[in-house]
């Protein structure tokens, strides 16, 4: 289900200038990505597309790898709101995810299948992406979840991976470390940071708020060690053993 409850419930609007958003009807027909460098407690790319009016939202724990042989982590978190799309800034420290935002990459997307709601359910969600930075097939796949977490909420974990295409670039996992810039605005984190217009006072933190955590803050080393889900290990299999 698509819906911002959760996205609303983590933040103050009245001290971060992120966007309190809607579900938006679509209108146009090209579905939108973005991909928001993210300096919380650990610098992340917030992965998004849209579908159904808001969007996917996936925080991948490194750069995007153009190499089909190196997976990316990418955490799922609750949906996002279109208007996101366009935030570049700083969300107050004390606040959720607090820390600079960069806007990495945007673009266009499109589901390989014509059922992409029923890829995500089974996680196997195979894309095309026309970005600046990222471009052609990608696909997103769920790890099994870690039940062994008793009283904590369960967080999906997926994996993102280049597919062999002419814009795969093997061996090259952190080729895009390099592109450090917006695509908005051109700025370094750092020039986004000390930017007057990012700069936030706050004199009081939101009761209940919990200060300088977010989404990655838990044993991402964990995580990585997850095993595929045996339902979609054969997938994986089969792509890594082409390339070899
Ligand atoms: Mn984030």
């Amino acid at each position: 289900m698509a819906g911002l409850e959760t996205y609303r419930a983590k933040r103050d609007f009245g001290i971060t200038a992120e966007p309190r958003g809607r579900v938006a009807r679509s209108k146009a027909k090209a579905l939108r990505f973005v991909i928001q460098r993210h300096a919380a407690t650990r610098l992340h790319y917030d992965f998004r597309l849209e579908l159904d009016g808001v969007y996917k939202s996936w925080a991948v724990t490194k750069v995007p790898s153009l190499d089909p042989a190196t997976k990316r982590l990418a955490v799922e978190v609750e949906d996002h709101p279109l208007d996101y799309g366009t935030f570049e800034g700083t969300i107050p420290q004390g606040q959720y995810g607090g820390g600079t935002v960069q806007l990495w990459d945007n673009g266009t997307w499109a589901p390989q299948s014509d059922d992409p709601r029923g890829d995500l359910a089974k996680g196997q969600l195979k894309i095309v992406l026309h970005g600046k930075r990222m471009h052609g097939r990608w696909a997103l796949i769920r790890l099994r979840d870690d039940k062994t977490k008793l009283g904590r909420k369960v967080r999906h974990n997926w994996l993102l991976i280049k597919e062999k295409d002419e814009f795969a670039l093997p061996g090259e996992a952190d080729a895009l470390l390099a592109a450090d810039t917006s695509v908005k605005s051109g700025r370094t984190m750092e020039e986004i940071a000390s930017s007057k217009k990012s700069k936030v006072w706050h004199s009081s933190r939101k009761k209940g708020a919990r200060p300088d955590e977010d989404e990655l803050s838990a044993e991402p080393a964990a995580i990585v060690k997850k095993k595929i889900h045996p339902s979609h290990a054969t997938t994986v299999r089969a792509r890594t053993a082409r390339k070899h």
